[in-house]
């Protein structure tokens, strides 16, 4: 499969607007990149979306591993992570390797790490750190994991000491799990108030409860993966007050897009974004700034030492 010309034509407008901020590019914190296997399992779940959701959710990039980063590369986009997660025990480590290896032969990728409660994600977790990763991935959704597992306390804590940001999907989209809302995950953060936190999709549909704990805890940001979209609109509307909000969280709201598992062109994402009309400075910090500061990057978006 190709990418279609539609999907190209629009995407060319993405570029336009970075280079008209004065960006050097865009830092996006919510992307994917899995082993072969796992990928041909995701892309097989969105083909059956009907079901899962009640709704399409056709796949827009669905290329090879080279090509998508190629994509990424024309997009702009100077630093992405390759986010796995495990949906049961004696996977995390195996994901972990394979992320921290990809990123160390992918330009560009931010090397990451995922665990799963079992007793030795403690041990993975570190070595994980050790091993340079600047960024860990939860899914409390997929993962159907209580994140205040006892036998994730070691690794929440090793987190918030380390000060290496996760990005967790607790939000209860598009579908509700047992531990998905904001009190488990709002419980992880009463006992580890320094945990550097970032809400996948921004918490949705409870953006407002996640904007709370946005605004309470230091270390919490909001990623804008899907926000806004005219495809999520349709599905998890946003409410009335979250720009205004956005714009009081100027220095925690970061890009985020899910790419390559969109149902639309990239260009859509950062259009959403811009259609929320809150400025050029907080496009700024969302598009580049802030995705930067997380992840340790330098001006021109490689690695700096002081993460
Ligand atoms: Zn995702």
């Amino acid at each position: 499969m190709t990418i279609d010309q539609q999907v190209a034509e629009a995407d060319a407008g993405v570029g336009r607007l970075w280079r008209r901020l004065g960006l050097p590019g865009l830092v996006d914190v919510h992307v994917h990149f899995l082993p072969p296997q796992v990928t041909a399992a995701v892309w097989a779940h969105f083909d059956r979306a009907e079901q899962h959701y009640g709704i399409a959710w056709p796949v827009t990039y669905r290329v090879g591993d080279d090509e998508r980063v190629a994509l990424l590369r024309r997009l702009g986009v100077r630093a992405f992570p390759a986010l796995a997660y495990p949906h049961k025990p004696g996977m995390a480590r195996w994901l972990t390797d394979w992320t921290l290896d990809f990123a160390r032969r992918t330009p560009g990728c931010v090397p990451s790490a995922t665990f799963y409660p079992e007793p030795d994600a403690g041990s993975y977790v570190g070595e994980a750190i050790e091993a340079g990763a600047r960024v860990f991935k939860a899914h409390l959704q997929v993962g159907r994991y209580d994140p205040t597992d006892p036998l994730l306390a070691g690794v929440w804590g090793r987190l918030a000491d380390a000060q290496v940001p996760v990005v967790v999907h607790s939000g209860s989209g598009p579908v509700p799990g047992l531990h998905t809302g904001v009190g488990p995950i709002g419980e992880v953060l009463r006992r580890h108030p320094r945990l550097r936190l970032v809400v996948a999709h921004a918490g949705m549909p409870e953006y407002a409860e996640h904007a709370d704990l946005a605004v309470r805890y230091p270390g919490v940001h909001l990623d804008t993966t899907m926000v806004g979209t005219p495809f999520t609109e349709s599905l998890m509307p946003m409410p009335a007050d979250l720009p205004r909000r956005f714009a009081d969280l100027g220095d925690k709201v970061v890009l985020g897009s899910d790419f390559p598992n969109i149902p639309y062109p990239y260009a859509t994402q950062i259009e959403a974004l811009e259609r929320l009309d809150l400025g050029d400075d907080w496009l700024r910090r969302v598009l580049w700034t802030n995705g930067a500061r997380l992840f340790g990057l330098g001006r021109d978006g490689t690695a700096s030492e002081q993460a």
